[in-house]
């Protein structure tokens, strides 16, 4: 497995420097075979399927490091779920020095733990901290860690399809410095809680609600990069969404479409040669590069290709458009009845059918009622991923076990 990681031009940049040669080559680096394991003497109940709130019920360890600009990272640590000492000047509560991952563990037929795509959210969250100037880490050796806390926390994912185990991965910055400048200390943490249906699905699909005058993402900006600064602000706007009686809010760059809530977007157009487009908005740094996204986008290409999504004809074709669209592409694709779908895409969710979506909530655009729920192509995408997430279904060695 190759990941992408910034530790190496480090290295070499600090060796060409004179100055600071001999602080900057001790620095250790993120090292899972330096692992120290400090397990819970007394461990939770774990809640029944049924029981889970998404959030709210975290497991019995966690994984911690910390990094100092004068030691570099610390031992890494699985030690009993807790808090954390912070001094009130640290980074992160005044500038925003923090980024996460979302990621789940998916317990198999064999009863195995594994992961879907690690190395993507691996890689983006080295781009994070690079994107916050938090200090660099090695991908491949918090995958092993994370891999290692999965193991150890497996009596926490649930076995009923559905289920996982979400895992977030977390670095703050730690500077106990109230002056204004980069983060040189920091501590990454991982903690788990079980996952079920994020949305109550069912019969309701979600409505979305366009808010022109509030903009998540913008050219140049942090949009596409998984850090905490770019969530606080869009919460005011969420709730403005709720009141007005709609789920969740579909962000807009002028009359662009670019994400829904915190879950990439996408719309299927019936084509006149009765084939499909899959058009969703292309990852020009307002969009955040989804796992579920760039998946839905493989398997659409690859559909009658090696592998058949389920419910759907192999003959269909369904041809991938990453382009920019707008409302009024929207309202006239709804006008002249080729919008057939609207669906929303990430690691929570997997997949989820809208079924309105209010320009500004005055106008509504209303998809097709589904019977089930989800329309066709959302159910076979839903239906395929989360086969391959529980090691049903194998695919492109997207599923890796936790061994
Ligand atoms: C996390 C996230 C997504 C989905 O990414 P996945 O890797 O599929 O979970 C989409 N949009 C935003 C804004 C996000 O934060």
């Amino acid at each position: 497995m190759a990941i992408q990681s910034s530790l190496g031009t480090e290295t070499i940049a600090a060796s060409s420097t004179n100055e600071t040669i001999d602080v900057q080559k001790d620095l250790a680096m993120l090292d899972a075979s330096k692992l120290r394991i400090n397990l819970a003497d007394r461990l939770k109940p774990v809640p029944t399927p049924e029981n889970v709130v998404f959030g709210k019920h975290m497991s019995d360890h966690m994984l911690v490091a910390t990094y100092d600009p004068s030691s570099g990272w610390s031992e890494p640590e699985i030690k009993p779920y807790g808090p954390l000492l912070l001094d009130p000047t640290s980074s992160c509560f005044h500038y925003s020095t923090s980024l996460f991952e979302g990621m789940k563990a998916y317990s198999g037929p064999d009863g195995e733990s594994r992961l879907f795509r690690p190395e993507l959210n691996m890689a983006r969250m080295v781009r994070s901290a690079e994107r916050v100037a938090l200090p660099p880490f090695d991908p491949n050796e918090l995958l092993k860690l994370i891999k290692r806390l999965v193991q150890i926390e497996s009596r926490w994912i649930p076995q009923e399809s559905g289920y996982s185990l979400y895992i977030r991965p977390t670095i703050i910055g730690t500077r106990p410095y109230i002056g204004m400048g980069a983060s040189d200390y920091a501590t990454l943490f991982v903690v788990c809680c079980p996952a079920g249906l994020y949305f109550r699905r069912g019969a309701k699909m979600l409505s979305l609600m366009t808010l022109g005058a509030h903009v998540r993402a913008w050219p140049g900006g942090t949009g596409g990069h998984k850090i905490s600064a770019n969530y606080a602000a869009t919460f005011l706007p969420q709730q403005v969404a709720a009141e007005r009686g709609y789920d969740q809010v579909l962000w807009l760059l002028g009359d662009r479409i670019t994400e829904a809530g915190a879950m990439n977007f996408f719309v299927v157009r019936k084509r006149s040669d009765g084939d499909l487009d899959l058009i969703t908005a292309p990852l020009d740094g307002t969009v955040l590069p989804g796992v579920t996204r760039d998946s839905v986008l493989s398997l659409a290409g690859a559909h009658g290709h090696g592998i058949t999504l389920p419910n759907l004809p192999p003959s269909l074709k369904i041809h991938v458009q990453e382009c920019t669209f707008t409302t009024s592409d929207l309202s006239q694709w709804a006008e002249d009845g080729t919008l057939i779908e609207a669906f929303s895409a990430g690691t929570a969710v997997v997949i989820v059918s809208i079924g309105r979506i209010g320009l500004e909530g005055e106008t509504d655009i209303i998809l097709p009622k589904q019977e089930s729920g989800m329309g066709p192509v959302a159910e076979a995408m839903c239906g395929m991923i989360t086969a391959i997430q529980e090691g049903r279904e194998q695919w492109s060695g997207w599923s890796v076990l936790c061994d």
